[in-house]
């Protein structure tokens, strides 16, 4: 299914602290959103994305980071694109680990965000069935909790300082009031 292109929602935006509602039934229609949420993350050269991102408020994932992956030996997921509906991280480690993470809805914003090392994620596939992900210590890892996040109302901000959280959505403010201005 080839998907289409979707409009981003940018920072600031009250859509993205917003809890997304769970999903009851796998269908067609949530398939589509997958092919859009992908083609979208694709066009932006993504790793993920979280459903809110494109104004869809739905437990929707999608992680594509194996697309990035120079060769075989790099794949985190069978170099494929990752489908995640209703995710949630039901184990976590007490280690933690710092990545510094980035994010379609903030441009040009970046923070070191610590987050447990290892994780547990229950979801169900694009086909409905449930399914379980053990990670540590990888960018997949990494990249579960910031798209689960999203799908809580959590952007990756949320984790840093207030002086830093406070800086960074300054920077987003004057980037989108330019961005208006000019289109
Ligand atoms: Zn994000």
């Amino acid at each position: 299914m080839e998907g289409c292109v979707l409009p981003l929602v940018i920072e600031p935006d009250p859509l993205l602290h917003l809890v997304s509602d769970i999903v009851d039934e796998v269908d067609d229609s949530i398939r589509l959103l997958m092919a859009d949420m992908l083609a979208t993350t694709r066009h932006n050269k993504g790793i993920g994305l979280a459903a809110i991102q494109v104004g869809v408020r739905k437990k929707v994932i999608i992680i594509d980071i194996d697309h990035h992956a120079e060769d075989e030996s790099q794949f985190l997921h069978r170099g494929k694109p990752l489908y995640l509906v209703n995710a949630e991280v039901i184990e976590r480690s007490d280690d933690t680990a710092s990545y510094r993470e980035g994010c379609l809805s903030l441009p040009e914003v970046f923070g070191d965000v610590y987050r447990p090392s290892s994780v547990v994620v229950s979801y169900l596939n694009e086909n409905g069935e449930r399914m379980q992900l053990a990670e540590s210590n990888n960018l997949l890892t990494v990249c579960l909790q910031h798209e689960i996040d999203h799908s809580n109302g959590i952007v990756f901000l949320d984790h840093l300082s207030r002086l830093k959280k406070h800086m960074a959505l300054d920077k987003l403010k004057k980037l989108k009031a330019r961005g208006e201005q000019a289109s």
